[in-house]
């Protein structure tokens, strides 16, 4: 008895066992973007947010200054924290920087391919395809977006995984704000050939593949507007 009534003292209490970390908060706003179920430009109030998770307001600031660190959310002095709503320039800037970093991951990638990893690339692609069967939109576009980070984690350089994780973060944003109303995230075939070349170690192929991906992507959103304001005439027709 003695024994069991000590574990019970050094076990947490309830209540802070309940209580949410950085990390959960943080993964959970991360989510909810991924899945287009908060929009570009919502504002995330400390206070409804603490409320929300159960937390201190000062839990939530960390939480809000490491989104901001990553350029997912906008911070404005006196008025508070805001899903970010990259324009249009920037959303070239995001494809850009892609265009530079997937290859020299997939790379990576291929110089240390196991079999192993191809299983987790293809176990990836069948979740995809099964969230597409089952018309699934919002695991669609999480999934599609963490296939490019499972490929910078899978390279093994942590540097480049934590810079697509922001990447892909940022594309996602961009989707929802400049989506064509024809326009699919990431094409779910495409993913399964890119991971048929890594497997094969054939890396011209496997980066012409990503490079024709990231362009399919791109030009399936509306990027025209200059300076990226809302298309008030479709929205209002
Ligand atoms: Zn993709």
């Amino acid at each position: 008895m003695p024994a069991k009534a000590r574990k019970a003292a050094a076990e947490p209490a309830p209540r802070n066992d309940r209580e949410k970390s950085v990390d959960e908060i943080y993964e959970r706003i991360y989510v909810a973007i991924l899945e287009h179920r908060l929009h570009p430009g919502t504002k995330l109030g400390e206070e409804r947010m603490a409320e929300i998770f159960g937390v201190s307001r000062a839990r939530i600031r960390e939480v809000l200054a490491r989104l901001a660190h990553e350029q997912i959310v906008e911070l404005f002095p006196q008025r508070g924290a805001y899903v970010a709503k990259p324009t249009t320039e920037q959303a070239r800037d995001v494809f850009e920087a892609r265009r530079l970093i997937e290859p020299a991951v997939l790379k990576r990638l291929i110089e240390t391919i196991t079999p192993d990893k191809v299983n987790r690339l293809r176990q990836h692609t069948e979740l995809e395809a099964d969230a597409h069967r089952r018309n699934d939109k919002r695991a669609v576009i999480r999934l599609s977006g963490e296939f490019h980070t499972l490929v910078a984690e899978l390279a093994g350089n942590s540097a480049l995984a934590r810079s697509m994780r922001e990447l892909c973060m940022l594309t996602c944003l961009t989707i929802f704000l400049y989506d064509a109303p024809t326009a699919q995230s990431c094409r779910n075939d495409e993913h399964e050939r890119i991971v048929d070349a890594v497997a094969k170690k054939d890396r011209a192929r496997a980066e012409k593949l990503m490079l024709d991906h990231l362009d399919h992507i791109e030009g399936s959103l509306k990027l025209d507007n200059s300076n990226g304001d809302a298309d008030l005439e479709a929205i209002f027709k």
